[in-house]
């Protein structure tokens, strides 16, 4: 007997092929089969979707090609995870093959099937030798605050998504943690998907989950899945996933893809972190697609608990009692939660558990506001905060200092003639680099020594403008030279950003100098801001912190706002620390618009009053969450081709269905308009709710297609529609 299944498999995003193809087969193969198909002259991973015995209309069995091969030893990929990933394409505007094999282990495509074989047999083998049976109880240390236990009492009977908004210093971790523990207890089978922006920067999360669930459930039970691992360890993790040994997956957005059949908890943790929105390929936001997955798969546990009941052999559940209820739950923690789960909890979609204390009774860190128009002229940083710093170094307590630009200083000019070092592939300066001396772009990557003397006029005379991470680190460690430290030791300045963290293991090695106290004052970027649990800050500055303010992006304050607090939750962790200390954690701004509203709520710590301030003016521009917007984005080799391919686009659509339902503003270029020597300009589409922009975006993707070849888009190399976009 002849089956034809239909096979989705990695095409182009827009390659004008169909969401499937079909082929042949002597076998019926269950859909989510993964197999090997024949695709041109090549042989490509591809996923069964359907496999009808009668072919497709119209096709013959001389245009069918046989399918090449089956992946032997790897279960299919379930329904649940089927509709995720096509909710996923066609919410995004993508196609699901793209989805769908972006989804899955790079090697998997790569692996020939003995290959395979050998390494599920390894698997195998590892999982046998390092299983140990489940012990009784956790035996962990922590007696829970009142907070945590009726945080975690809610959430065991809550049917929606749970918004858990935890103070900095509350312990989310430990919410999460347990709930891990209760969702994995419910069945022998049972998994959690954990989810944080980036797990480099949060090794003792990672280390905090080990130490917990590998006694419980054997070394193996834990993998992570982010995009820092090696192909081989990608594949292992997966793999352990999707074959159910592994019972939890901790990691970045791409996790959120994974196969998981038992799956019955999904955390994601700083849920409001722009990281979850993917910047390529398919634009997805996995905060969003969490909650989306989450439902699917409570759906199919209740259909398949209603149905075992109804059944011919009613059967008592596994997992006794409440196993009725089963279902998959969704947390989503943060201090600053993002103002779309924020308006979704309001409205009563999402259940808000607050956790307003810090675990001992700690205080949030004072504000300090230090207005720089009253500042001497120049001042990088501020004397009172330069004094305060030295008090608390004397002190033995150590500082955070946050700026957000990497380098030395952002421009090199010429005062002579005006020359700046601009970089020749994008409409942007190259930075100063002085530690190794070279200018380079943070766009294109396109890097040179820094010239001795004005490349225009020869002026020897050549200096920086403005200023990064290693002139305050240079800056204070001048400033911070007297001071002394307990011990009588000189003040230590160190930096952490992306340039000192990108040789392998140096992150954890800065990490590690500051929790051991090594060093008293670290200078870093956003990066320094994240989720670290460290012991000893006391006082935390942010010295440009309102560039952001002045951006045109809507959601600017949203965003500083949140960096701000969570950069400010690093001081005054430990309450005990902080009483033997005497002296209140602070949070120092440097701004030169201190009469923003934004900093009453800061200085107040309250976060509700800034997003009901946020959400009302939303709600009257109709902004997010109230309206809803995506983005057409073209890039081309002159700004011309890009826009006109736009604006095109735009009248084209004037006939569609749903067309009225929607507004489509004219092609603007991007604020950093040529990357790489390709422009770049975008459309923005509007609509007042999801359904109508979901119905319109569908109707023109077809008409985005046919553009590409009209006269005037001629150069342009590419288009992307980006859904629910994170900046415009
Ligand atoms: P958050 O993620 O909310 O900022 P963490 O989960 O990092 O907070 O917890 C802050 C600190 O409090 C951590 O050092 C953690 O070990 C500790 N902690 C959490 N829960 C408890 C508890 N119930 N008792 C004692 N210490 C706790
Ligand atoms: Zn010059
Ligand atoms: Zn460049």
């Amino acid at each position: 007997m002849t089956f034809w299944p239909s096979v989705v498999v990695a095409t182009p995003a827009h390659s004008g092929v169909g969401t499937s193809l079909t082929y042949r087969s002597e076998l019926s193969l269950a859909p989510g089969t993964l197999v090997r198909v024949p695709l041109g002259a090549r042989e490509v991973l591809g996923v069964v979707w359907d496999c009808p015995a009668t072919p497709p209309e119209g096709l013959t069995e001389a245009q069918t090609r046989p399918v090449a091969g089956v992946l032997e030893g790897l279960p299919p990929l379930n329904a649940r995870w089927r509709q995720l990933v096509k909710f996923a394409a066609q919410y995004y505007q993508r196609s699901l093959g793209e989805v769908a094999l972006a989804a899955l282990p790079p090697q998997l495509r790569d692996l020939s099937t003995v290959q395979l074989a050998r390494r599920l047999k390894k698997h195998q083998a590892a999982r046998n030798a390092e299983y140990t049976p489940a012990a009784e109880d956790s035996a962990d240390g922590h007696a829970l605050s009142d907070e945590q236990r009726s945080a975690l009492q809610a959430l065991a009977g809550a049917q929606a998504p749970v918004l858990l908004f935890g103070a900095t210093g509350s312990g989310k971790t430990e919410v999460y943690l347990r709930a891990t523990q209760r969702a994995l207890a419910e069945h022998a089978s049972a998994q959690a998907l954990v989810m944080v922006p980036e797990i480099n920067l949060t090794p003792q999360l990672e280390a905090r989950f080990r130490e917990r669930f590998e006694p419980l459930f054997g070394t193996g039970a834990l993998v992570c899945l982010h995009s820092g691992m090696t192909p081989a360890q990608r594949l292992a993790s997966w793999l352990a996933a999707h074959a159910g040994h592994a019972r939890i997956v901790l990691g970045t957005r791409m996790a959120v893809l994974a196969s998981l059949p038992g799956l019955r908890l999904i955390v994601v943790d700083e849920e409001h972190d722009p990281s979850y929105k993917s910047q390529e390929g398919a634009r997805y936001s996995a905060r969003d697609l969490a909650v989306y997955r989450g439902k699917v798969e409570s759906e199919a546990l209740v259909a398949e608990a209603a149905l075992l009941r109804a059944g011919p052999h009613p059967s008592p559940l596994p997992g006794g009692e409440g196993a009725h209820t089963a279902r998959c739950q969704v947390v989503l923690g943060s201090a600053t939660p993002s103002l779309e789960s924020w308006h979704a909890a309001d409205q009563g979609r999402y259940l808000r558990l607050a956790m307003p204390a810090r675990i001992g009774g700690g205080e949030l860190p004072r504000l300090r506001l230090v207005d720089m128009n009253h500042q001497p002229k120049g001042a990088v940083l501020a004397p009172p905060l330069i004094a305060a710093m030295a008090e608390r170094i004397a002190r033995g307590e150590q500082c955070l200092v946050l700026l957000n630009r990497r380098g030395y200083a952002p421009v090199l000019a010429c005062h002579d003639c005006g020359w700046k070092s601009a970089c020749p592939h994008c409409s942007a300066y190259r930075v100063f680099h002085k530690l190794d001396r070279t200018l380079r772009c943070h766009h294109c990557g396109f890097t040179e020594r820094v010239p001795r003397a004005c490349p225009d006029c020869g002026n020897l005379d050549i200096a920086p403008v403005g200023r990064g991470t290693e002139q305050v680190e240079e800056q204070l460690a001048g400033l911070l030279a007297d001071v002394k430290r307990p011990d009588g030791g000189p003040a230590r300045v160190a930096r952490m950003d992306a340039d000192s963290t990108r040789l392998k293991g140096s992150l954890e090695v800065q990490l590690a100098t500051m929790h051991s106290g090594e060093v008293d004052v670290l200078v870093g970027t956003q990066m320094i801001a994240k989720g670290h649990d460290f012991r000893r800050i006391t006082l935390v500055a942010g010295i440009n912190a309102d560039a952001g303010l002045f951006a045109s992006d809507y959601r600017a304050p949203e965003r500083l706002f949140a960096l701000l607090m969570q950069a400010g939750g690093r001081a005054g962790r430990d309450a005990a620390f902080m009483s033997s200390q005497g002296a209140a954690s602070e949070l120092w701004v440097q701004t030169w618009t201190p009469q923003h509203p934004l900093f009453d709520a800061l200085r107040r710590h309250d976060f509700p009053a800034f997003a009901a301030t946020q959400l009302a003016e939303r709600e009257s521009a109709g902004m997010p969450p109230f309206g809803h917007q995506a983005l057409l984005r073209a890039d081309a080799r002159t700004q011309q081709a890009a826009q006109a391919y736009l604006n095109a686009a735009a009248r084209a659509a004037a006939g569609l269905p749903h067309a009225g339902d929607v507004t489509l503003y004219p092609a603007v270029p991007l604020t950093i308009q040529r990357v790489a020597n390709v422009e770049r300009a975008q459309l923005l589409v509007e609509a007042a709710s999801r359904g109508a922009l979901q119905r319109f975006l569908a109707a023109w993707q077809p008409v985005l297609l046919e553009c590409r070849s009209l006269p005037e888009a001629r150069g342009l190399v590419r288009f992307a529609v980006d859904v629910d976009p994170l900046a415009i």
